[in-house]
């Protein structure tokens, strides 16, 4: 073998960039990521919506967004590029009493966690915020004013730059074609340049993670889905600091744009599958949600052109799998992020980090995150999927 790598990273997106810094910040030289694209950011994280928020359902998720806003909010002193923050926070419009109780059962735990920005909102709070949202049928929400978006492709940018200041090393163009095992657990990577030799191997393929386990002859629970977002052109009027407004009767969100907005809905009869098409029957359906909404949208322009569609990689239970393939010394999995891959971009590359260099991470209980929770039955409930 001609190449060979301490660790050898599948992947150069935001997860595969983030986990590069961090091993290379810990003091990892030899770190190899090999991107097939001839450029980074051809995946997920170029389509990514780039929202950022802790207000979660579950301690694993709300503990990353804990250890990732700050990192976000500090990028530019951090890895001397910026990430493009913005604060503008996310507000979560309730219209059920059920989902007025299950935002402040999550503002409990949020806060029991550490969370310090996050406030249960009256109705006449939920108006005064964002006072264009239909009224009639809101009963409140929650507000953290610490949520907000950030530029994805800038972040995995700035990671993957700051990593290669440390010594990483970036294939561009080349494909991982192939994963070696011997009797010692990983032994490294066959690629369209050659094969590099390492002992730590890390899937951070995004939508294609489960193919990329099954050179290794493990099978990862994770599907690939269709989400698209339509971008608008420029619309006056709203609020200054205008936040992602989540309409929780219908899943509805949208957050500032540029001059516009860009808006997302998931759509519940979206099937799994390798599907990255725009389909152009989505405007109509989002927009009959926004303007039942929000009634002014109804002059909003959108240019079917400008609107994109991308791939969330969903676990069963809509968290991560982080962490080493059981019974497979050397390979590693950040995958699997359904829907949160950007935000929880930082926490994933400081576990995979503290894992691969020290077997445990201070940041969370790793068996929490790890791939055998779906055959022992340890499943993660997250039910605020966006
Ligand atoms: C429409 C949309 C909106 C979203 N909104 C948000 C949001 O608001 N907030 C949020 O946190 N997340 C959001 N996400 C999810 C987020 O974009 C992803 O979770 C995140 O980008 C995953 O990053 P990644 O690096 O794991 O994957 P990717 O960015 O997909 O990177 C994986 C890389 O692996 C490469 N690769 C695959 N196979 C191989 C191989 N065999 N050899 C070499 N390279 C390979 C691919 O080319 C790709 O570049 C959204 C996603 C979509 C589609």
């Amino acid at each position: 073998m001609s190449e060979t790598a301490d660790v050898v990273i599948i992947g150069g997106g935001i997860v595969g960039s983030s986990v590069a810094w961090h091993l290379t910040a810990a003091g990892c030289r030899n770190v190899l990521v090999i991107e097939r694209e001839s450029q980074q950011g051809l995946g997920s994280t170029g389509k990514s919506m780039g929202g950022v928020r802790a207000q979660f359902a579950t301690a694993v998720n709300i503990r990353m967004s804990l250890y990732s806003i700050p990192i976000f909010a500090a990028f530019e002193e951090i890895t001397g590029h910026p990430s493009e923050y913005k604060s503008h926070g996310y507000m979560f419009v309730a219209t059920t009493p059920q989902h007025l109780e299950y935002l402040r059962r999550n503002f409990s735990r949020q806060v029991s966690l550490g969370l310090q920005r996050v406030e249960m909102l009256s109705r006449d709070e939920v108006i005064r915020r964002v006072p264009q949202l239909r009224s009639d049928d809101i009963l409140g929400g929650s507000f953290c004013a610490t949520d907000g978006f950030v530029d994805p492709y800038s972040v995995m940018k700035g990671f993957m730059a700051a990593a290669a200041e440390h010594g990483a090393r970036l294939w561009r163009g080349v494909g991982v074609t192939g994963i070696d095992v011997d009797g010692r657990g990983i032994a490294g990577v066959r690629t369209t340049n050659g094969n590099v030799a390492a002992r730590t191997v890390v899937n951070a393929a995004g939508p294609w993670a489960a193919q990329v386990a099954r050179m290794a002859g493990v099978d990862l629970p994770i599907v690939p889905l269709r989400r698209m977002l339509v971008p608008t052109e420029p619309f006056p009027g709203l609020p200054d600091r205008l936040p992602m407004v989540i309409d929780m009767s219908t899943g509805f969100h949208f957050r500032p744009e540029g001059l516009g907005l860009l808006m997302a809905w998931n759509d519940p009869e979206e099937t799994p599958g390798f599907k990255t098409a725009f389909d152009p029957a989505f405007i109509e359906k989002i927009l009959t949600h926004a303007v039942n909404r929000v009634p002014c949208f109804e002059d909003l322009q959108v240019n079917p052109h400008r609107a994109w569609a991308g791939l969330y990689a969903v676990t069963p239970d809509h968290h991560a799998i982080i962490g080493p393939a059981p019974g497979l010394p050397g390979l590693f999995f950040a995958n699997g992020f359904s829907g949160h891959g950007v935000m929880h971009s930082p926490a994933t590359g400081r576990i995979t980090a503290d894992l691969i260099l020290h077997n445990a991470s201070s940041l969370l209980d790793a068996r929490d995150v790890n791939l055998e929770r779906f055959a022992e039955g340890r499943l993660l409930e997250e039910t605020a999927v966006l």
